[in-house]
């Protein structure tokens, strides 16, 4: 008898259509210490035993009687349950072990076998059935293990897919969405739950044909992961992607780039607008290196050196640099080694044609990843030095148009001046022959001077300012026109053919007329020929034009002086004449006035002696009325002898030589006093001289008439029964001194104040006041031919103040 395996007996369920078989199994396996639950002969009532019953195995016979065989059953319970069934029959064929071994049977048994061979089976059923058990347990809980680390783990990766910062989505094999982060959805604009199992060519039919669509087929197709950078209009933005194949589709992650991009942009643009500064640049730049290996230059350096900048690239800072400035270039050098900078300072450049090249540059040191450069900024000079040059030349010419204008303003020649100015224009200014022309009433230009005067050529042409042909050319248009007119080829100018054969001869090419203007009209030109073509530049012309004005204000000036010198001639010879004249008429008046007094006197004297006589003869007889008759003849006679002697003094003191000597004016007073002693006492006048009178310059006998008249006036011109009061005195005026004779008479008006000077005139009937009217006349006319003159200050019945005024005796200027 078998061992039994455990206590609890093994319990089994035998399905068996066969009652002597069946009974036959039974009773072995109870012999073997088995229990046998139950015995059945039909399929399908196998299950739900088996499930009733839960034996711990089931021998199952396979060919059975009713509608279900025993693989049928066995398929049953092994989908039903955990039970082992071990098969029992008495045939087999291929069929029926490839439909028995779905069951998963632990034995097939073939009858007829033995007690002992069966008790084997099921105990290695049993015991394959209880490891498979246990190993399946194993298995379980670590799918169960597996699966939850795996639910975390998807849990994780979900978390961190929805915190990083790009967008992620995941597709599975036919585009459909399986994931979409928060981030996808903010991105797409889209809530991400409604694009799970959406297909993404359908979502976003405007990215098919895109580049990003073709490179997630070309991943999906080839396996292989694709980063690309894309620009997608619709978002306007730039994205990242990185798009991951697995088996079930793709995993692409999108990175927003716009902002990285637009930088980049932004630097690249900034780098092109600084290339293009770089490249365009008047200014020359060059980046060289510390040992002077050019790195970097423009076109405006690489001009400068009459070289591409292909050429020049393979050059070295010293190839570019003439040897004498070494010396200078180490200084700075050693300046820039220690401030960082140099320059700016002046130097050459050697061209590439073997010329210098003037140039002012400076500079720093710059750090270009790690290494030392120098960064020089270049300008040509070239021009600035010409103008330099130039504007020296124009200086030294306008300093001898200076000098030379000059001599102009100073000479007062007129055909000295027309000489200096061509003389300027060749010698100074580099004309080869230089002419000035008159515009002559004619039409016709007449030649003023020339330099050099041997050139023949301004006698030879004939040249005019009217409308004819032959004032067609620079001088006739330059007069016409008032302004310059030049030709810079002559040989191309048609105005010029006229003259063109002569002045080719001389050689001269260019050819200029400026036209000397007086007010606002010309009157000539300044005619200029120069060897040169073009040689009437702007700044030329401009020059000859301010010396054309320069001449034109002398010759007009010398002009309008010879014309003043002529006429100053004139007037000259007038006075002469005038004087010869003057001369004659005194001499006339000489001998009229020597025949007024001697002719005139005369038969007065007669017709005095006559009237005497005939008074002392016949005086008796003629009665009281002859006496007053006879009277009258005389006093008329003398009166009238009184008038020719006044009028002969007047004469006289007219055409007299009179000197002037210091002449004591006490003296001269005390003298006319006694003259007139007789006419003061008779008046009873009183005259007070001032203690001390101021001498004067005079003529002693013209002065003591003067006075003698004004005193007489002095005297005579006082209302009757008043005695005359008479005041004399000197008074300083300034260089002169002033005689005053002041009485207490009559006065005199305002308005007749001047007009008693002359001669004849009075205020007064002779009956009330005596006199002739030539008195005061005397004063004035004495007073005047000694240099001085004479004036009254007075008022009707207030007196009068009469005054003469001299010169102080000189050296007696300050008494
Ligand atoms: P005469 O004395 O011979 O008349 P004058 O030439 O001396 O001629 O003077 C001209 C006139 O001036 C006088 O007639 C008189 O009317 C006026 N006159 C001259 N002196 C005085 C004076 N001292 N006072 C007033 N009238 C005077």
């Amino acid at each position: 008898m078998m061992t039994r395996l455990n206590d609890k007996k093994t319990s089994i369920l035998i399905v068996e259509d066969d009652p002597m078989q069946a009974e036959t199994l039974r009773l072995g396996l109870d012999y073997c210490g088995y229990r046998v639950v139950a015995t059945i002969s039909h399929g399908e009532e196998a299950l739900e035993r088996v499930q009733a019953l839960a034996p711990d195995l089931v021998l199952m016979d396979i060919l059975l009687a009713g509608k279900m065989d025993g693989i049928e059953a066995a398929q049953k319970i092994h989908e039903a349950c955990d039970i082992p069934v071990l098969y029992l029959t008495a045939y087999a064929d291929d069929e029926f072990f490839r439909r028995a071994r779905v069951t998963e049977p632990y034995a097939f048994m073939l009858k007829p076998c033995s007690t002992r061979e069966i008790q084997l089976a099921i105990e290695t059923a049993l015991y394959r059935h209880k490891t498979e058990r246990s190993a399946r347990a194993t298995l379980e809980q670590a799918v169960t293990e597996r699966t939850a680390e795996l639910v975390q783990a998807r849990n994780r990766i979900a978390s961190i897919l929805e915190s990083i910062s790009d967008a992620f989505v995941s597709l599975d094999a036919s585009w459909h969405y399986t994931y979409v982060n928060a981030k996808a959805g903010e991105l797409f604009g889209r809530k991400q739950e409604a694009l799970i199992g959406k297909h993404i060519w359908s979502e976003f039919p405007e990215s098919v044909g895109q580049p990003f669509y073709h490179a997630c087929h070309k991943a999906m197709a080839q396996q292989t992961p694709i980063e690309m950078e894309e620009y997608y209009p619709p978002w306007q933005r730039w994205l990242e992607n990185r798009i991951q194949p697995s088996k079930e589709g793709l995993s692409i992650f999108f990175h927003d780039i716009t902002e990285r991009k637009r930088s980049e942009q932004a630097l690249r643009e900034s780098e092109r607008y600084n290339r293009m500064l770089f490249e365009c640049l008047p200014t020359g730049l060059a980046l060289c290196r510390m040992d002077g290996t050019l790195v970097d230059i423009n076109q405006a350096f690489a001009s400068m050196l009459g070289r591409s900048i292909e050429e020049t690239l393979p050059l070295s800072y010293w190839d570019i640099t003439p040897a004498k400035y070494a010396e200078q270039e180490q200084l700075q050098l050693a300046n820039l080694n220690a401030s960082g900078r140099y320059g700016p300072y002046e130097k050459e450049y050697l061209h590439k044609e073997g010329h210098l090249v003037p140039v002012v540059l400076s500079g720093r040191i710059i750090e270009k990843d790690g290494e030392r450069y120098i960064w020089s900024s270049v300008k040509d000079i070239t021009e600035r030095k010409q103008s330099g040059e130039q504007i020296q030349h124009q200086l030294e010419m306008l300093q001898a148009l200076y000098s030379g204008a000059h001599k102009l303003s100073e000479s007062l020649d007129f055909s000295g001046i027309a000489h200096s100015v061509t003389q300027l224009c060749v010698e100074v200014l580099g004309v080869q022959l230089a002419w000035l022309g008159r515009a002559e009433a004619d039409g016709s230009v007449s030649l003023l001077a020339q330099y050099p005067a041997e050139n023949t050529y301004p006698r030879r042409i004939s040249v005019r300012w009217d409308e004819s042909p032959l004032g067609q050319g620079s001088t006739g248009r330059a007069i016409r026109e008032g302004a310059p007119v030049f030709s810079t080829e002559i040989s191309k100018d048609k105005k010029f053919s006229p003259w063109l054969d002569m002045a080719l001869q001389e050689g001269f090419h260019s050819s200029a007329a400026f036209p000397l203007i007086s007010r606002g009209k010309a009157f000539g030109t300044l005619n200029l020929y120069s060897p040169v073509a073009g040689f009437f530049t702007p700044e030329r012309v401009e020059l000859f034009q301010a010396l054309a004005h320069q001449a034109a204000a002398a010759l007009v000036n010398i002009a309008l002086y010879d014309e003043i010198r002529a006429y100053t001639r004139e007037l000259e010879q007038r006075v002469a004449d005038r004087t010869a004249d003057l001369v004659a008429i005194n001499q006339e008046l000489e001998a009229y006035s020597y025949s007024v007094s001697h002719d005139l006197r005369a038969p007065l004297r007669a017709i005095q002696g006559f009237a005497q006589a005939l008074e002392e003869d016949y005086g008796a007889k003629l009665g009281a009325t002859g006496a007053d008759y006879i009277q009258r003849i005389v006093d008329s006679a003398q009166r009238m002898d009184t008038l020719i002697q006044d009028l002969l003094a007047y004469s006289q003191l007219t055409r007299a030589d009179i000197q002037l000597n210091p002449v004591n004016m006490a003296a001269v007073v005390r003298e006319a006093l006694a003259q007139l002693d007789r006419e003061i006492k008779q008046s009873g006048a009183t005259i007070t001289a001032a203690p001390s009178l101021s001498a004067v310059m005079a003529h002693a006998p013209t002065l003591t008439q003067i006075i003698s008249n004004l005193l007489g006036n002095a005297i005579k011109f006082v209302p009757s029964g008043r005695l005359p009061e008479i005041k004399i005195w000197t008074e300083e005026r300034g260089e002169r001194i002033r005689l005053w004779v002041e009485d207490n008479g009559i006065g005199i008006a305002p308005e007749h104040q001047a007009r008693i000077f002359h001669v004849f005139e009075r205020l007064h009937g002779v009956e009330n006041y005596p006199g002739t009217g030539i008195g005061l006349a005397i004063v004035c006319k004495g007073a005047e031919r000694m240099g001085g003159e004479a004036g009254v200050e007075s008022n009707v019945g207030n007196g009068s103040r009469f005054w003469v005024e001299l010169d102080k005796p000189s050296g007696a200027k300050n008494p």
